[in-house]
């Protein structure tokens, strides 16, 4: 079940749909990758045909930011946008509930070690195996211990395109689990950056809120989401 958007095809579950979609892919005999992409994403994959190769085959891909909807809402379709950070925090209950061990890998030191410890206390039963900071250069030394530890749910944050070529490589070496990318949302679950308030986050313009906090965020959105939008509305004009 999904939409098609630029040649990708995006999963159009609702929220609580995605977490069903996702359990069984926990409890599934494979490492699986859920890709939640944006604009950005679309962009680096029209530059970077392995990267457009790693969206192509994940197990899931979701909506995360209000560009891919709208992008979606102009060609005539639908899709629930589905917040990587809300949807990383509700997984990561769900297996705490049946005492499934995860582990956490990304951002600097001081905001991994804050992020798990405020975790451990918001989420009782959470069984985190493992966690590392997001700045190592050889991979496998990281893969070797997720290996040990057997975590069969894996919250990679290292930002886009790095997250999801390191889920994608994990896939060939590690046991069964299942490896989403969530961004920024250890920077935001050890407080370091706050969350936009409600009423931004209802609008969905959590980006315009974030763009205005952190104004180095600008040239993300400039020029991968006005060519996102013209390639997306070309693409219609041509059918
Ligand atoms: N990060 C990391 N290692 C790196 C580069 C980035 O762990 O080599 C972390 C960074 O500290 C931050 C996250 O990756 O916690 C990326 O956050 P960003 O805001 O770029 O993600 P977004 O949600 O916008 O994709």
């Amino acid at each position: 079940m999904g939409v098609e958007l630029l040649g990708f095809n995006i999963d159009n579950y609702t929220f609580e749909e995605a977490v069903s979609v996702a359990k069984g892919l926990i409890d599934g005999h494979k490492v699986s990758q859920i890709v939640t992409i944006n604009p950005e994403m679309f962009y680096t994959a029209e530059n970077d045909s392995n990267f457009a190769n790693i969206i192509k085959e994940a197990e899931m891909v979701i909506p995360d930011g209000i560009g891919v909807k709208i992008a979606l809402k102009l060609t005539g379709k639908n899709a629930f946008r589905i917040p990587g950070v809300d949807f990383a925090k509700r997984l990561l209950k769900e297996a705490s509930a049946s005492g499934i061990p995860v582990a956490v890998i990304g951002a600097k030191e001081e905001v991994v070690n804050k992020a798990v410890s405020n975790l451990r206390s918001e989420i009782s039963g959470i069984n985190i195996v493992y966690y590392h900071n997001g700045y190592f250069d050889n991979d496998e030394v990281i893969y070797n211990e997720l290996k040990a530890k057997s975590p069969k749910l894996i919250l990679v944050a290292l930002g886009s395109p790095r997250q999801e070529q390191f889920i994608y490589n994990a896939k060939k070496v590690l046991n069964p689990s299942l490896m989403i990318g969530i961004g920024g949302s250890l920077d935001v679950w050890s407080g370091y950056v706050k969350r936009a308030p409600e009423a931004f986050r209802i609008l969905g313009l959590e980006w315009l809120y974030r763009t205005i906090t952190q104004p180095s965020r600008l040239k993300r959105i400039f020029p991968a989401l006005p060519l996102f939008l013209m390639k997306v509305l070309s693409s219609k004009e041509q059918r």
